[in-house]
């Protein structure tokens, strides 16, 4: 995942903004000073083209009354007809002329004259009161009619002062109108100029506008595209925050333990699993290395090797045993990986674990499966041999005790004979279960009688320094199985713990309690010396045995092994070195059930039946006949099937039972069997044999096994069941 490459520019739409700023500036300013310019000449000629019409137009008007009431036809022109002509009427104009005179004279002065004019009003007026001064005489002498001449001569008034006076008057009244003219025109120019300038204001008003709105254009494009960017860049990093946050609990939860180091190795991190198979908490360990996590189990040598690799940036994998926080320990396939920043250096370890413990229990207990079951095919084979070879042994033992005399060297040196051969037995037997050539007779078996059993047989045979405890519970915990087996199983255990505990002082202390899953665990501990891991490792395997040459056979864990497989169960060890041992075997539990009582041991039975007896071991034969023949048994022994079946076809009644070994080269067993059931369907037979057959389909009633190595007690009483058509079931050896 990467981000686009910002492209922003912000100095770009910035020059823009302010160059329209800056353009919109002008622009007002521009207007405002139009505006206020235009309304300023605006004023001017209003105000100039106001005083035209209030004062130069007013006063052109009053000039022009005075002109009329002064110059022909006014005041001087009709006082002079009044003195010329004595008309009356004259003197009425004259008089109504003189008022009006001096009514105009007084709206003049209402206009505010300048000094000028009022100069010039002060002339006209004194040559009109000079007028009007005159008219009593005038009259006076018209009255009298002096002659016109006379009159004229009396009342002459000069009124050349008031003429010039109004001639000043009207020249001042044409330069007033003259600049005002010149004003108003000179307004009107200023006006003229400033529509113009207003229009080309206007017109770079139009400009400027285009101008402000093609840079709003490419601003507004600028943010668009800035905007697209953006969102663009918004959208990489939500996805980018996504596709962290995924991965972050991707490690989070994973359920490889994640470790993640600095260069020098001190922890910065641990995903929950790592928390939970430790049982560290993440601020324990937070800046510390990893180094409490080792058992020891690997040495400084291989951590070096661990570190080189790293260090030349390669990736190390192999396995672990750590420890955890409480102490227990736990295998771990482990990867150490350099991580790598972008200039390739090395930034970080990371460790993943996978917890392998149960993985690698399993495993161990299937290579272990499979090695039993590859020495216990070899071992079988040689069992099998032993087995003849034994039974002759203790059945001429046997016989030879019947003839030595009690108490004798030779009845001494037999019973050693026998001791000796039953211990063989018991080895071959161990031999045979693990090798599970004896099937197990599977029934309903009390735990606690079985472990009760043991600890009584033990107790009288464990050195005095030992204590063997064991508090049946109240629980009967009942189990599917063999109580022979389970009576090794338990045996094996106890012996083990007083080898281990050996002279000195110790306890050994079998429990039984409830387990999980419906299941009982046996627990057998010793407070022995305990085992090396190397010893734990090896344990089960057969042969293994740290004991002196000729102490252990190395067999009794493999075959506690194997029958607690056989039971559906399993076997757990713990131990260390200095702190005993502890096994654990977990077993289902099954409904309570009867439980098969021994059978006593009776005088060995007799009889004088006919029987017919076929092994293709000579010896073996050899010993079974002479056994028959001890218990008054008529006998005819073949080690050749075909010729036994020949000599039973020529007189099938002759023979009471059959005793026949299963195993022949020729003619096996069953084969045998099933002719002899052909000839006569109901005759007995007994097979003895070292393997026990899965299933014996042959016509007729199913036939007796009893197993080799054959003891004379239980043989007699097979024999005698047998002929008697009754049906034996024997749970266990006990002789
Ligand atoms: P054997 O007893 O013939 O040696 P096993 O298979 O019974 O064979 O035992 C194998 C080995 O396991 C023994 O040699 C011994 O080293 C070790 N072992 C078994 N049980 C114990 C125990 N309770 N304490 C110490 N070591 C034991």
């Amino acid at each position: 995942m990467s981000v686009r490459p910002s492209r922003l520019r912000p100095s770009r739409p910035n020059w823009i903004a302010a160059q329209a700023l800056a353009l919109i500036c002008i622009t007002v300013t521009l207007g405002l000073i139009l505006g206020l310019q235009t309304r300023a000449q605006f004023g001017e000629i209003d105000l100039s083209q106001r005083a035209y019409a209030e004062e130069t137009a007013a006063k052109g008007a009053l000039i022009s009354d005075l002109r009329d009431t002064l110059g022909y036809g006014g005041v001087i022109h009709n006082f002079k007809n009044f003195v010329l002509r004595q008309d009356v009427v004259y003197l009425l104009e004259t008089e109504e002329q003189i008022a009006r005179f001096r009514e105009t004279i007084d709206r003049y002065l209402d206009l505010v004259p300048t000094p000028q004019e009022r100069a010039a009003l002060d002339e006209i007026a004194a040559a009109i009161t000079t007028y009007e001064g005159m008219l009593p005489l005038a009259i006076a002498a018209a009255e009298q009619d002096w002659s016109p001449a006379r009159t004229d001569a009396a009342v002459r008034v000069d009124d050349a002062g008031a003429l010039a006076a109004l001639a000043e008057l009207e020249r001042l009244w044409r330069a007033a109108r003259g600049a005002n003219t010149e004003r108003v025109a000179k307004a009107v120019e200023q006006g003229r100029t400033l529509i113009w300038v207003g229009f080309l204001a206007l017109g770079a008003l139009v400009l400027a506008a285009l101008i402000i709105g093609y840079l709003l254009r490419l601003l507004h494009r600028d943010l668009r595209q800035t905007l697209v960017r953006l969102n663009g860049e918004l959208d990489d990093r939500r996805a980018l925050e996504q596709a962290q946050s995924r991965l972050a609990t991707i490690v989070e939860q994973a359920p490889t333990t994640i470790l993640l180091t600095d260069t020098s190795g001190r922890i910065e991190y641990a995903n929950a699993k790592f928390e939970a198979l430790t049982g560290w908490s993440r601020a324990e360990i937070a800046g510390q290395t990893p180094a409490f996590l080792q058992s020891g189990d690997t040495s400084a040598a291989g951590y070096s090797e661990i570190r080189a690799r790293l260090a030349r940036g390669e990736i190390w994998r192999g396995v672990f045993r750590n420890l955890r926080k409480d102490g227990s320990s736990y295998w771990a396939e482990t990867t150490i990986l350099p991580l790598l920043g972008p200039d390739g250096a090395v930034r970080n370890f990371a460790g993943l674990g996978e917890d392998i413990t149960e993985a690698r229990k399993a495993r161990d207990q299937v290579v272990r499966a499979q090695k039993l079951e590859a020495v216990g095919q070899l071992a079988g084979g040689v069992a099998h041999d032993f087995n003849n070879i034994l039974t002759t042994v203790i059945a001429s033992a046997y016989l030879a005790s019947l003839d030595a005399p009690e108490g004798s060297d030779i009845a001494h040196e037999i019973a050693q004979i026998d001791v000796a051969a039953r211990r063989a037995q018991s080895l071959v037997r161990e031999l045979l279960t693990f090798a599970r050539r004896e099937p197990a007779r599977r029934q309903a078996v009390v735990l606690a009688e079985i472990v009760t059993e043991v600890v009584a047989l033990m107790g009288a045979a464990i050195p005095p320094l030992i204590e063997l405890r064991f508090d049946p519970p109240e629980r009967r915990f009942t189990v599917l199985g063999d109580a022979t087996h389970i009576h090794q199983i338990v045996m094996n255990l106890c012996r083990n713990a007083t080898e281990a505990i050996g002279a000195g002082s110790g306890v050994i202390e079998i429990t039984l309690a409830a387990a999980p899953d419906d299941q009982v665990r046996l627990s057998v501990r010793d407070d022995g010396p305990g085992m090396s891991q190397d010893t734990l490792c090896h344990l089960f395997e057969p042969f293994f045995t740290t004991k002196a040459v000729g102490k252990g056979s190395g067999l009794g864990l493999s075959v506690v092994f194997t029958l607690v497989e056989e039971m559906g169960g399993r076997i757990d060890v713990s131990s260390e070195i200095g702190a005993g041992a502890r096994f654990d075997i977990d077993l289902p539990l099954t409904g309570d059930a009867a439980v098969g009582a021994d059978a006593a041991e009776p005088e060995l039975p007799r009889g004088s039946e006919r029987v017919l007896l076929i092994d293709d071991e000579a010896e073996v034969a050899g010993s079974f006949r002479r056994l028959l023949l001890r218990l008054g048994y008529r006998v005819d022994a073949y080690t050749a099937p075909r010729q036994a079946l020949d000599r039973f076809r020529r007189d099938p009644a002759a023979y009471d039972l059959v005793v026949t070994d299963l195993v022949m080269p020729d003619l096996s067993g069953l084969e045998l069997a099933a002719s002899l059931r052909e000839v006569r369907a109901d005759v007995p037979i007994l097979f003895v044999t070292a393997f026990r057959p899965g299933e014996i389909a042959i016509p007729g009633p199913v036939p007796e096994t009893l197993e080799k190595p054959v003891n004379p007690n239980r043989f007699a009483h097979h024999i005698r069941k047998a002929l008697d058509g009754e049906h034996i079931s024997t749970h266990r050896e006990n002789w």
